[in-house]
């Protein structure tokens, strides 16, 4: 999928993100990429996987439509059985 230059480097990316329900997008800000003069600058595998799975579980910061990585990685998660129960 990547070219198989090894003159890849670390950067950070900013990106939109499409959160888990579809409902909105949120602007991510700082994202730990790589950068390759081919392909330009991308996020690895692990990485989306990664903020996936933490829009999913964390408490995103409120009202906030754009926040860095570091905030979203120290985020709480959220209360998953406390919201099963209110919701039923
Ligand atoms: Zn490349």
């Amino acid at each position: 999928m990547w070219c198989d230059n090894t003159e890849v480097k670390e950067t950070t990316k900013d990106c939109y993100w499409i959160l888990p329900d579809g409902t909105d997008a949120v602007h991510i800000l700082e994202i730990p990429a790589f950068t390759c003069v081919n392909c330009g600058s991308y996020l690895s595998d692990e990485m989306n996987h990664d903020i996936d799975m933490s829009l999913y579980a964390r408490e995103l910061p409120k009202g906030k439509k754009e926040f860095t990585y570091k905030e979203l990685m120290s985020a709480q998660y959220k209360n998953i059985f406390a919201l099963k129960q209110s919701e039923s």
